[in-house]
């Protein structure tokens, strides 16, 4: 069934619209597959990477991204894998800036785990990225390790302080876990808070084959949400972003709480976004298999026209919603691919 279509804003004739009426003005796009941390629930120990010769360019991923930006994409997320441990990944950032310069694009962002942050925050702030988005699930260096298999979480707070020295607004996105930080919550909470940076919680998604058992890492929000609200007291906030995410203000902190409950369906209808692989695989939706390859049009010529048709195409398939599901009837995960491949 087709939805109503959104009314979109005068001039806005370039915008994407999908089947449903809702309008395409967010790609995510993951520049690597690899990172230099190998998180329980993202990845395996023994990852397999991709050959090189599979990923995209620094100048093809330009090409696509500003293609997007030509049929209204206003807001461009960079993540991965760790995208900051792609070689040269500033020189991106640098050529992707002229989008915000010019007035077409109102947000160039990136979500990392702030390994590499120390080295490059400065720059990123001077191509006129504003906020970023760290990954950090304790404060607990041990267990940060266990976590993360490979993290440093010395460097990651170096990369924090040099991120915040820089102008830059930050976010912690942690990831709650059943038995493993669902007792550190709050003084991560307060942590964040006491710095000036909003927190959001993401529930376990059944991503990709990993060693871990996720039905024992899944952790539902709704508990955690009851149990903060017997603790403080949240406003809920009516900002919407067009994902998943919810938002609350804690009176005692002044800091905004995000709950990113993917699992739920009640975003689908106003999901504005799309997502892009290193390889060049476009997914309409994080929790479908189906994907358009954007690589063939971008190596097929010089001339962006053939990608600009694969682009609206793509987006005429666009699913209604997904469908995940995490539970003991169903042991594999929904969809096969990792986080690391769709990005984050
Ligand atoms: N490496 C960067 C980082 O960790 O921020 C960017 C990519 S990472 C895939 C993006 C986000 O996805 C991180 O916040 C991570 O915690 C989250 N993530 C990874 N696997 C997940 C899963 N199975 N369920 C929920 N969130 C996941
Ligand atoms: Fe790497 Fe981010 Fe996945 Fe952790 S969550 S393994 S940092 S891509």
């Amino acid at each position: 069934m087709r939805g109503t279509p959104i009314p979109m804003p005068p001039g806005s004739d370039r915008a994407l619209l999908d089947p449903f009426g809702r309008a395409i003005t967010y790609l995510r796009v993951s520049v690597t597959d690899r990172c230099d941390f190998r998180c329980v629930y993202c990845m395996s120990e023994d990852m397999a990477f991709l050959p090189k010769r599979d990923l995209l360019t620094l100048e093809e991923l330009d090409r696509i991204c500003s293609t997007f930006v030509r049929q209204g994409v206003r807001k461009l997320r960079i993540t991965g894998g760790e995208p900051l441990v792609r070689r040269d990944i500033m020189s991106l950032f640098r050529s992707l800036s002229r989008h915000l310069a010019s007035g077409a694009l109102d947000e160039l962002t990136v979500t990392t785990n702030g390994s590499q942050l120390a080295r490059h925050a400065q720059e990123l702030a001077a191509c006129g990225v504003k906020r970023i988005n760290v990954s950090i699930d304790t404060l607990d260096a041990d267990k940060f390790r266990r976590i993360t298999r490979w993290g440093d979480l010395s460097k990651v707070m170096a990369g924090l302080d040099a991120a915040q020295a820089a102008g830059l607004k930050v976010k912690i996105n942690t990831v709650a876990l059943k038995g493993v930080n669902e007792d550190e919550i709050e003084t991560l909470i307060e942590w964040a808070h006491g710095r000036g940076m909003d927190l959001t919680l993401i529930e376990v998604m059944p991503l990709g084959e990993i060693e871990e058992q996720r039905i024992d890492q899944f952790l539902p929000l709704s508990t955690v949400r009851a149990r903060l609200a017997a603790r403080y007291t949240l406003d809920d906030l009516a900002e919407r972003t067009g994902g998943p995410a919810r938002y609350v203000r804690i009176r005692e902190t002044g800091g905004k709480l995000g709950f990113i409950t993917p699992m739920t369906h009640n975003f689908c209808e106003s999901c504005n976004r799309v997502r892009l692989t290193c390889t060049g695989q476009l997914f309409m939706c994080l929790g479908q298999e189906d994907a358009a390859d954007l690589r063939a049009p971008v190596r097929a010529s010089e001339d962006d026209a053939a990608l600009e048709r694969a682009i609206v195409d793509a987006i005429a398939r666009k699913p209604k919603g997904h469908d995940f599901i995490i539970d003991r009837r169903h042991s594999r995960p929904a969809v096969g691919r990792h986080m690391s491949m769709t990005g984050g």
